[in-house]
Order: structure tokens, then C-alpha cells, then sequence
């Protein structure tokens, strides 16, 4: 956070100084909404949520050292007092960003927003100091929350938005506006509550609505050219567009695209600037997409393309329990990619799996993809009978309804019988792991974050 005293704080967000002894303090940062993460200096943002209260911590935030609170009354303690802490928040990070002059690089989509994420950070990186989202906080809170911790030293700051219907992503661009922004891939993620691709489709493309036009450090709309959806977008900006993805026109363009052995992609990385090959440490082929996203936001930043191989090469996960690859010391392989699970991701997972598992047995342990509304049965089915036909060795489905949809999808796809089992939670799971699992099986854990099976791969980490 760059240096503001409170009295500069409570005039950006409308507030008023309550029990400030000194209006000159300066907030020094970090601005946090968790009291136990306050440091010397902080700014504490006091949320209500559903079960805690914020105001109620504001005494201990201040006594952890926070020079003030910023709350929705008079605390007795340091306070600046607004109406609403969230649209304070989000007017003091456009403040800093605005301030800062910092690039800001925002991007979106259904599936692959965090990996994608973790991709830039590393790669812009390199170039110059670099500050992005931590894990998943692309929220209306999450956002501000890391606007806010660029200082004068930060040159990009990389933020994913999420969005669960129309209107999110435009006003997470109000409040960091990007200068480039970059649009994944409109899959089904969430389609329960959007209604449908559609909707997705518009509600992601708000992203390069918000876009300054093009011209010298205008806009850039970073695009997939490989998703129909996305590249339509191109019609709704006036930012200069840059395709990245497999197809011809791309500007940024991966050629002789394949997996290794152990299921990372190798490619050969086209950017206007000149090609590179790139292997990366990231497992499944879906990354290669990510990657070039990546690359495509760092060639805009007059990166070179084989500074942007190199770098991709060298990239790792940044967040957990994403395709985390594990090797037991008896031979058993676990891929924990228990984070969250989608059809795209499900489907990238199992490519994943089947590559790194050629001449070994493998087993999917597959719970449910929560929100797909009326689409949950067809797209259970489709991942069941998928595992078949990329000759997974066994699957294991856990869970309720759903995860009877998965085997269901199997057995009717190969006949199976005894290669798919439907157990009914995480405990039952890794019991038949443990009884049946030999030295070289690869092992594949993954559902929808709700699900919580990262408890299968954890427990089968800890031994035979
Ligand atoms: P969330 O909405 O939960 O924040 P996200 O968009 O940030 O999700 P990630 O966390 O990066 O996505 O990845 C979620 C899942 O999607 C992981 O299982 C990952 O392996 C898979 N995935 C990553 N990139 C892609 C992609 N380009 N296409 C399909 N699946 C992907
Ligand atoms: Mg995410």
C-alpha cells in the first residue's frame, strides 16, 4: 500500500473520523479484514458476514497495531465511518491504483483463471515487480484487498475477476480498470446460477467492454481464438485485439503441440516477436491454452519470446491442490487436483491422467461438479463414459446422486462392471484405496471444491 494518512483515507472513501487522536497517522498497510492478520500500520476493514461481525474485532485489530478501522459506526476505537465498508474499500483501491499508474492486467473466464493468473505473475515477474491475487480472491472484497497492496515499486498488477452474473465483472473493472484484459474460455462453470452460455459469454465480456480504446498505451483485448464465444467478443471493444490460441490467426500461437511422458505439454510458442520452445512443469494439456494467455499478456508488455519460454518453462503452482503431483515412496502417484472441478476441467484432468498413466494402471476418484442446474445429469454421464473411452483404469465416484451419474455414464459407455465403483463418501474411498492401490498405479483426485476430496489425496499421501 502506498503511504495515506487517515484523514487523506477518510476524504477518498466519504468517511467520517471518529476517536482519531491524529488525522496525520499514515496507514502504512497492509488493509486486511481479518483482525488476525493486522501488522503495524494496517488499516482494518470490518465485513459483516453471515456468521462473524467485523465490528466485533475492531479492539483487537487495534491492538494488533491496525492505526484505524474502517467500519459502518463508532467503535469507541480509531474509526473512519462509511456507509458501506465494500464500496469504501473499492473507492480507495481505485484511488491507489489510479495514484500508482500501475498496469493493470485483469482477466477472466470459466475455468483456468487462477492457473492462467499464477502463469502471468510468474513470467511479468521477471521483468518487473510484480503484485497479483492471492489463490482465488477475485471477489468484490478480494480485489480491492489486493489493488491495495501495489506500492510505488509494483509495475503490473495481475487480477483475476470471477463472476456469478451480470454486471460482476463490470464493476470489478470500475474499481481497478484494466488496460488489458483477457477473456479464457466460456465453459459451464457456474451455469447453474447464469442461466446459460449465453450468459456467460455476455456477462465475461464485460471485460473488454471496459477497455480504453486503442492507441498508443490504449486497451488490449487478450483473446482465445480457439473458443467461438470469446473471440466473438472481439465486436464488443474498442480495444486493439490480440488472439492467442491454436488457430491460424492467432498473434500468439503454440505449433507441434504435445504431452510428455509424464503429461506436461511441450509446444513451440509463436509471438510476433519470434518463437521458442516451451516444456512446461505444469501437468495437462489444458495449460497450454493458459500458457499462451500468459504469453500473450507478456508480449503486449514487450517481452520477447523466448524470455516468455523460458519463463513459462520454468513456471510452477502457485496455488494449491491444482493438478498437484505427488509421488509416494512406494511408486504410487497422486494427482490432487481436488480444487474445483468443472466439465472442461474434468475432462482436461482425466487427458492429464491418461497420459501420465500410459503402461501404468490408473484410477479416477471423481466426486460431483456442483451448479450445473439442468445440465448436471448429460454432464456427469459425459465424464463417466470419457474415463472409458480414454482407457482409465478404474474410476471410483464419490458422493450422493451425482456420483452415480458418473458410473452410470461409465457402465453405460464400456459395459463396466467391476472398473467402476460408486462409494458413498471421502472415508469409504480411501479404504478401498488402501486395500487395492499397487507400486506405479497414478491416482487422480478431483470434484468440485464443496466436495472436499483433497481429504482422499491427503490421506493416501500420509501411507500404503
Ligand atoms: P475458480 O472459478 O474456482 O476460481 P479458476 O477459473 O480460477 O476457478 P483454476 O483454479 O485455475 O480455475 O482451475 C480450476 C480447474 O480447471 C482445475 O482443475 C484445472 O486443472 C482446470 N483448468 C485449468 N485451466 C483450464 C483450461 N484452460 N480449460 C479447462 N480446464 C482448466
Ligand atoms: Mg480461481
Amino acid at each position: 500500500m502506498i503511504a495515506l494518512s487517515l484523514a487523506e483515507i477518510a476524504e477518498i472513501v466519504g468517511g467520517q473520523s471518529h476517536d482519531i487522536p491524529d488525522p496525520a497517522t499514515p496507514v502504512t498497510g497492509p488493509v486486511v479484514i481479518d483482525s488476525r492478520a493486522v501488522e503495524p500500520g494496517s488499516l482494518f476493514a470490518a465485513f459483516r458476514g453471515d456468521r462473524v461481525d467485523g465490528h466485533d474485532y475492531a479492539e483487537q485489530a487495534v491492538a494488533a497495531g491496525a492505526a484505524a478501522v474502517l467500519a459502518t459506526r463508532p467503535l469507541g476505537v480509531p474509526a473512519i465511518v462509511v456507509d458501506d465498508v465494500q464500496s469504501a474499500l473499492g473507492r480507495l483501491a481505485r484511488f491507489v491504483v489510479e495514484r500508482l499508474g500501475t498496469k493493470v492486467v485483469a482477466l477472466t473466464g470459466s475455468a483456468g483463471k487462477t492457473s492462467t493468473k499464477d502463469l502471468i505473475a510468474q513470467v511479468l515477474q521477471r521483468k518487473g515487480p510484480t503484485v497479483w491475487t492471492p489463490g482465488s480472491l477475485n471477489n468484490e472484497i478480494g480485489l480491492p484487498l489486493t489493488a491495495l497492496r501495489a506500492t510505488e515499486e509494483t509495475e503490473h498488477l495481475v487480477l483475476e475477476m470471477g463472476a456469478r452474473g451480470i454486471g460482476h465483472i463490470r464493476y470489478l473493472t470500475e474499481l481497478t480498470p484494466p488496460r488489458i484484459g483477457l477473456v479464457l474460455n466460456v465453459g459451464t462453470a457456474h451455469i447453474g446460477e447464469f442461466g446459460g452460455r449465453e450468459q456467460i459469454a455476455q456477462a465475461k465480456g464485460e471485460m473488454v467492454e471496459s477497455l480504453p480504446p486503442a492507441g498508443e498505451d490504449g486497451g488490449v483485448a487478450v483473446l482465445n481464438a480457439d473458443d467461438p464465444l470469446v473471440r466473438a467478443m472481439a465486436s464488443r471493444t474498442k480495444a486493439r485485439v490480440l488472439l492467442f490460441g491454436e488457430a491460424d490467426d492467432a498473434a500468439v500461437r503454440a505449433e507441434n503441440v504435445r504431452l510428455t511422458e509424464l503429461g506436461q505439454p511441450t509446444f513451440t510458442l509463436h509471438t510476433p516477436t519470434g518463437c521458442s520452445d516451451v516444456t512446461m512443469r505444469l501437468y495437462g494439456e489444458h495449460h497450454v491454452s493458459n500458457a499462451l494467455a500468459a504469453a500473450a499478456v507478456a508480449h503486449e508488455l514487450d517481452m520477447s519470446a523466448s524470455e516468455i519460454a523460458l519463463a513459462l518453462s520454468e513456471a510452477d503452482t502457485l496455488s494449491r491442490w491444482r493438478m498437484e503431483v505427488t509421488e509416494r515412496p512406494d511408486g504410487v502417484t497422486v494427482v490432487n487436483d481436488a480444487y474445483n472441478a468443472n466439465p472442461e476441467s474434468m475432462r482436461a484432468a482425466l487427458r492429464a491422467l491418461a497420459a501420465m498413466g500410459k503402461g501404468r494402471r490408473t484410477w479416477a476418484v471423481l466426486g460431483q461438479m456442483a451448479e450445473l442446474g439442468d445440465e448436471a445429469l448429460v454432464e456427469h454421464d459425459a465424464v463417466g463414459r470419457l474415463a472409458v473411452r480414454l482407457n482409465v483404469g478404474k474410476l471410483v465416484a464419490v458422493g450422493g446422486r451425482e456420483a452415480s451419474w458418473l458410473q452410470l455414464g461409465a457402465y453405460n459407455e464400456g459395459s463396466w462392471g467391476e472398473e467402476s465403483v460408486h462409494v458413498s463418501d471421502a472415508q469409504a474411498a480411501v479404504d478401498l484405496l488402501r486395500r487395492e492401490l499397487r507400486p506405479g498405479d497414478v491416482v487422480l483426485v478431483k470434484a468440485s471444491r464443496s466436495v472436499g476430496l483433497e481429504r482422499i489425496a491427503q490421506a493416501l499421501l500420509e501411507g500404503p
